[in-house]
């Protein structure tokens, strides 16, 4: 088991958009990848966890949907692409990557993705509710884009200062304890 250093905004590597993953070329080293992935979601108390975030510019996330007390069921993203989207919800949203952060975030209601899975298996997955907005939360990653570029103009300014503290505390020890008691960052 290997918990993750997960990179903080104001990070290079997050505005990245990552590189397509050629299953043949990422096989043999996807189920040690894939077990850190899940283990650094865990700890930081995650809903997903793209690539990127911990330092790795491959278009690749996991998401792990909280389904009943304790449970989640795990979804392996490799190369994911949203091919349908109808209705819009607008909820609170948080992100690992900015700790303690959360703002009434636009997504779409219902959203259809493509991917591949662990063993580089093509399928397409019809989402709504929290899966929708994960989907759509771990793909922005994936194309360098952050909670930040979502987010209204009148949150932004009000959480200014909030992101200032983010760079500035970016070099100081991490804890995985922070903002445990938050659910819904991915
Ligand atoms: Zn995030």
């Amino acid at each position: 088991m290997a918990v993750l250093k997960i990179c903080r905004y104001g990070e290079p590597v997050l505005r990245q958009r990552t590189k397509p993953a050629e299953y043949g070329e990422i096989a043999g080293r996807l189920p040690e990848l894939l077990r850190d992935m899940w283990d650094t979601c865990a700890a930081a108390n995650g809903v997903g966890l793209a690539a990127n975030q911990i330092g790795l510019p491959l278009r690749l996330a996991v998401i792990a949907l909280p389904v009943g007390k304790d449970q989640v069921r795990r979804f392996v993203l490799l190369n994911p692409k949203i091919v349908g989207k109808a209705g819009l919800m607008e909820e609170d949203e948080g992100c690992l990557s900015f700790p303690g952060f959360f703002a009434p975030t636009k997504r779409y209601a219902e959203v259809k993705v493509r991917a591949q899975d662990e063993e580089g298996r093509h399928y397409e997955l019809s989402a709504r509710g929290l899966l929708a907005k994960a989907l759509q939360h771990e793909i922005d990653h994936l194309d360098g884009k952050l909670l930040i570029d979502r987010v209204a103009p009148v949150d932004k300014s009000q959480v200014k200062d909030h992101l200032k503290e983010v760079v500035r505390s970016w070099d100081k020890p991490q804890s995985n304890k922070a903002g445990q008691k938050q659910n819904g960052k991915a």
